[in-house]
């Protein structure tokens, strides 16, 4: 089953818009009308709308960073995947790592965003990883799993085919310190059983990225591993250079 890599940068709560729009003008020759490789930009809210008019026609993509679940209302200070849509974002980060740890969200809370992402026809991108503690105590796959049912409740297959899954491990975000492409493959290659034990053939087509301190010097590697399609990448997508040797990861 061929699954389009993705490589999609997650630039946290970085740059101003002018910062915004020139990273954008440095990927735009090298990220334009990739067939081989789907690219995916990840501002913070203030210089969505920019990116996405800037993106406009060369097939990247953009993702925000968080959503709320609710269409519209009293809910100060956050924003509806309706306005995401609106603001020209195809995608959407639900569940990152440092939303769980420092906003406290939950995962009946993220299995709502993903909902409401999939009805505004937006791609979610679940995020789902265990913390160093879980990892030494054993417990990776146990959390995983269950980041996986609670986030999925109710996923019919079609819902589970349309959703990018991103195995985060917390202990590599910004630390420096990557998972082995030994040590991803196998979490990853178990996320995979676990889509297809709840959606059968549909797990084969759902994209799996893994996101941890990918650099240009470590992503060959572990984007040869089966059931890695792709990298969600922070530390290294704010740079055009670093950026744009990930995209081309494959040449
Ligand atoms: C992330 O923000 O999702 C991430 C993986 O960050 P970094 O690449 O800096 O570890």
């Amino acid at each position: 089953m061929s699954r389009i890599p993705i490589i999609a940068g997650n630039w946290k709560m970085h740059m101003t818009v002018p910062e915004a729009a020139a990273l954008v003008d440095g990927l735009l020759p090298g990220c334009s009308g990739r067939k081989d490789v789907e690219v995916i930009l990840g501002p913070a809210f203030t210089a969505l709308h920019a990116v996405c008019a800037k993106v406009t026609g060369t097939g990247i993509g953009v993702a925000a960073q968080n959503m709320y679940h609710e269409p519209k209302g009293a809910f100060t200070g956050e924003v509806s995947p309706g306005m995401l849509k609106d603001a020209g974002c195809t995608h959407v980060l639900v569940g990152h790592s440092e939303r769980r740890q420092y906003f406290g969200e939950t995962d009946a809370l993220l299995n709502k965003k993903l909902v409401a992402a999939l009805e505004n026809g937006i791609i979610p991108i679940f995020c789902i990883g265990e913390t160093l503690d879980e990892r030494e105590s054993d417990r990776a796959f146990e959390v995983i799993g269950k980041q996986m049912d609670g986030g999925l409740e109710g996923f019919s297959a079609e819902q589970a085919g349309k959703i990018v899954v991103a195995y985060e491990p917390v202990w590599a975000i910004g630390t420096g310190r990557t998972a082995t492409p030994e040590q991803a493959q196998e979490v990853h290659a178990f996320i995979r059983g676990r889509l297809n034990e709840r959606f059968g053939g549909m797990a084969a087509t759902i994209r799996i990225l893994y996101g941890g301190s990918v650099k240009p010097d470590n992503v060959k590697d572990l984007m040869s591993r089966e059931d890695i399609d792709g990298a969600l990448v922070g530390g290294a997508a704010l740079k055009a250079d670093s950026f744009q040797a990930l995209v081309d990861f494959n040449k």
